[in-house]
């Protein structure tokens, strides 16, 4: 079977990041890229694991040579995954990408090949509850994620698949699916 480069977005706090995590944890034929970014290593965080961590100067070098299969910028920093990286991995393996809808379709446009796939909540009362249960957001940020919800999920169309991260166990197995499609 061709190794797949698969593309997970949805909002946040829909359990993206778990079901990923779950299938890397499950297959030994599954990786997760890791991105490089600008920002500062949070506490725990170990260069090559969470991310690459790069200067300003690294970071806009490679942009230049065109070391980025998509990169942006959030919050002040960029952010970008790396395709040398991405490619050398797709020789053993089937690698997932994290983004956000925006970096997707960037990747999509420079690797017409990926598989998109958006992770969507059951509804947004059940996601609203998940954000508030987190007790990691304050109720500001609870309502700009909320508004930021819409905005992803109004570019489902353009999506290979939308898995409806309802019961968590479903989710994975379906994204189990589309890797061995
Ligand atoms: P954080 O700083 O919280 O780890 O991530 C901030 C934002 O950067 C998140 O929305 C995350 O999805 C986004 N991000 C992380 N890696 C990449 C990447 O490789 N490309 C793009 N476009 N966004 C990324």
């Amino acid at each position: 079977m061709a190794n797949k480069l698969i593309v997970v977005s949805g909002p946040a706090g829909v359990g993206k990041g778990t079901i990923v995590k779950t299938v890397v944890k499950k297959r030994a034929d599954v990786v997760e890229s890791v991105s490089c970014t600008t920002r500062a290593p949070r506490a725990g965080e170990v260069h090559g694991r969470e991310y690459y961590f790069l200067t300003r100067e690294e970071f806009e070098r490679r942009i230049q040579e065109k070391d980025f299969l998509e990169y942006d910028e959030h919050f002040g920093n960029y952010y970008g995954t790396p395709e040398s990286f991405v490619r050398e991995m797709l020789k053993e393996k089937s690698v997932i990408l994290e983004i956000d809808v925006i970096g997707a379709l960037n990747a999509k446009r420079a690797f017409p090949d990926c598989v998109l796939v958006m992770i969507a909540p059951p509804s947004v009362e059940e996601l609203k509850r998940r954000l508030i249960g987190r007790g990691t957001e304050t109720e500001e940020q609870i309502a700009g994620r909320l508004s930021r919800l819409e905005y992803e999920l109004s570019h489902k169309d353009k999506y290979d698949y939308v898995i409806v991260n309802d019961v968590i166990e479903n989710a994975v197995a379906e994204l189990e699916r589309i890797i061995d499609k």
